[in-house]
């Protein structure tokens, strides 16, 4: 599912942004009443002209994405309860669209919903509907039956809830050696795309990664496992394009047109580049090479060198908003990891190939032996 962020601006009429810090405490669940508006229809609406309503709400959700409009540390006001009610003031409203398909809708408002508990390390405790701040009759769609659905999307919320935790992946270090073999991450990507438009061999490109890491003591396999994910198995298509030599969306800002990023003269340069910038989010060490990453120095001046040690660290840093951003390279790097590469046993193979020999030897003999018999009977 796609997690769209679309702020409103802050002068917003009606007050639909006002800007209020807000330590959140509690999710408040809504439906939007409306059986024809998605998602981004919701979030156009609250900037339409001709609404004149004091409502607004933090995320809309509908059959294939979801609409962050306000940020979750700010009020919005959705509750019913008042100015200081708890419900506007403490938490994060969630409207379910009513549009397209109800259970692919209901299924993604379920995993945003775990998702957001388990970020928080909240327990299900915390979901609450419009209903239980004022009384009104929502979210309707779970209404029937005296809230029957609304227990069911409870449980199905915190089985989620409780899937994430089991699946949480063993934090994995960026720097390190890497574990996989160039024939593991040659093998893995050409499994799944035979033609990856790179400017130079893939045995060269995954040498490269390798060499570049060990010098930089950069995991190289994790920054591979990255590139993957970032170019689409080199298929690109997004906004850097083939011809660049940048596999991991270096200055490819959210909405930056086709090529409006960093190009690097060769595909070697490219890989260095990119195992800089990691090594830049993993430590404060610096690069033993020269500085070839063109975005070094903006982590300097955020001040986000070594902030980001672990793969799942670069949520939100190396990829905005990044949610599973770590997560999927993490699932790259183990599919690398599982490929299996046939290794020659030379002991066994010459073992097997001297009994070979050996049988070969006395079926010579024994043929020589018939053929000397049969001569004899023959008298040639
Ligand atoms: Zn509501």
């Amino acid at each position: 599912m796609n997690y769209k962020i679309q702020h409103i601006p802050k002068d917003t009429p009606y007050n639909r942004r006002p800007g209020l810090e807000m330590q959140a405490e509690y999710i408040t669940i809504h439906s939007t009443a409306n059986p024809r508006s998605t998602a981004q229809n919701e979030r156009d609406w609250l900037v339409n002209k001709n609404n004149h309503r004091t409502a607004s709400w933090h995320i809309a959700i509908d059959e294939k994405e979801a609409v962050e409009a306000i940020p979750l540390n700010e009020v919005a006001w959705h509750a019913g309860d008042g100015n200081n009610g708890t419900g506007n003031r403490k938490s994060i409203a969630i409207e379910i669209c009513e549009s397209g398909d109800r259970a692919k809708t209901v299924v993604n408002a379920t995993k945003l919903v775990a998702q957001l508990l388990y970020e928080k390390g909240w327990g299900i405790d915390r979901v609450k509907r419009h209903y239980d701040w004022n009384g009104k009759i929502c979210p309707r769609i779970f209404a029937k039956n005296n809230w029957e659905n609304w227990r069911g999307f409870l449980i199905d919320v915190e089985r989620e809830l409780e899937a994430l935790k089991k699946n949480k992946q063993e934090k994995i270090r960026i720097l390190g050696k890497a574990q996989a073999t160039a024939e593991q991450m040659k093998k893995y990507l050409l499994s799944i795309n035979p033609n990856p438009k790179i400017n130079c061999t893939v045995d060269e490109l995954v040498s490269y990664y390798l060499e570049e890491g060990e010098i930089e003591g950069v995991r190289g396999d994790i920054a591979f496992a990255q590139s993957l994910k970032e170019t689409g198995f080199f298929r690109f298509g997004g906004i850097v394009q083939p011809k660049q030599n940048n596999f991991a969306g270096i200055g490819a800002l959210n909405n930056n047109g086709k090529g409006q990023c960093a190009t690097f003269p060769t595909p070697r340069i490219g890989v260095r580049a990119q195992i800089q910038h990691l090594k830049g989010y993993a430590t404060t060490e610096k690069p033993v090479q020269e500085i070839v990453d063109p975005r070094y120095q903006i982590l300097i001046d955020k001040g986000l060198l070594g902030t980001a040690p672990y793969v799942t660290d670069l949520n939100g840093k190396w990829a905005w908003p990044g949610k599973g951003y770590g997560e999927g390279i993490l699932k790259i790097l183990n599919k690398i990891l599982a490929v299996k590469v046939e290794t020659v046993d030379y002991k066994k193979l010459y073992f097997s190939v001297r009994e070979e020999n050996k049988a070969l030897r006395t079926k010579v003999e024994e043929l020589r032996d018939r053929l000397s018999q049969i001569k004899k009977i023959a008298e040639v």
